[in-house]
């Protein structure tokens, strides 16, 4: 991590995590927010970031104006919503400007501009910014190799009442990070929810459960049940300063970085570990 100070905008600003992201940034001596952007329609437009997040004034007014609010930054940080994420990672593109998306929900042709986008700049996209959730991707690989499809696997997460996709960007990459680690075919083994006459479970399909309710900020659990035992991988998120702090240090790291896309494994150097 650089000592420098970068500018960073933050895209989403209003919005739950945009909110904890200035919060953040503003403890944070090495980076200045230069930018907050959030929709046209958004009632807060016009007043400045800072006061938005219950700090000091920052002398940035959130604006609907995505090119204006970037121009002055080195790294943009989005957390906004899925929809019109792929004109927003090609204007980045265009403005030559570094990105950390946090958004989650993105469609194929979202990803593919994800793609398009860092062939031209560095571009961190996790669906989980968290030191611990990152630790549970490569337990979880470890445990899935190690195990086999004689354990049966379900995951679980719970969320927010006012959560907009399902199931989680998080637990969606748990999916793959398993899939990889016992070599299936993707997509063929997922069975999401259960109702009805289900029959015996199959072998090694990979249970998946979203559950909603309340202001639950993030939890997921892994299950491993075999006859006679099973084991439990637990990650809760109590609040959401950890992804802030998270997407903060992938704007940290993506200073300076050549254009391709960078994993929160990277950022956290434990790309090696997770592959072992
Ligand atoms: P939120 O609804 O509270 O905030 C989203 C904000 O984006 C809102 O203020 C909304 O007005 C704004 N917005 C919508 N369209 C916009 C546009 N075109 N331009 C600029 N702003 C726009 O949601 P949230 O809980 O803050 O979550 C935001 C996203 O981040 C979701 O996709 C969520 O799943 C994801 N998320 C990711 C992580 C992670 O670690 N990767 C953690 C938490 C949330």
């Amino acid at each position: 991590m650089s000592n420098a100070q970068i500018t960073v905008a933050i895209v989403g600003a209003a919005g739950r995590m945009g909110r904890r992201l200035l919060a953040c940034a503003a403890s944070l001596p090495q980076v200045r927010i230069v930018g907050a952007v959030d929709a046209a329609d958004h009632r807060r437009l016009g007043d400045d970031a800072g006061r938005l997040a219950g700090l000091d004034a920052l002398q940035v007014a959130l604006t609907a104006d995505l090119a204006a609010a970037c121009a002055p930054a080195q790294v943009v940080i989005d957390f906004a919503l899925a929809q019109g994420v792929a004109e927003r990672m090609a204007l980045y593109a265009r403005l030559q400007r570094a990105v950390v998306l946090g958004t989650t929900g993105v469609d194929a042709a979202g990803s593919e501009a994800v793609r398009q986008a860092a062939r031209v700049v560095p571009v961190v996209h996790a669906p989980n910014f968290s030191i611990g959730v990152n630790l549970l991707f490569a337990l979880t690989a470890r445990a899935a190799a190690s195990l086999g499809d004689d354990y049966d696997v379900e995951v679980v997460e719970m969320h927010h009442r006012r959560k907009q996709d399902a199931p989680s960007g998080t637990a969606v990459r748990l999916i793959e990070v398993i899939e990889q680690a016992r070599g299936t075919v993707p997509a063929t083994a997922r069975c999401y929810g259960r109702q009805g006459v289900t029959g015996a479970r199959p072998r090694g399909q990979i249970g998946v459960h979203a559950v909603r309710g309340g202001d639950v900020v993030g939890d997921h659990t892994v299950i491993f049940a075999a006859e006679g035992e099973r084991v439990e991988l637990v990650h809760k998120a109590s609040n959401r300063d950890t992804f802030a702090h998270g997407a903060l240090r992938a704007a940290l790291y993506l200073a300076g970085k050549p254009a391709g896309l960078y994993a929160m494994a990277d950022v956290l150097g434990i790309a090696a570990e997770a592959a072992r």
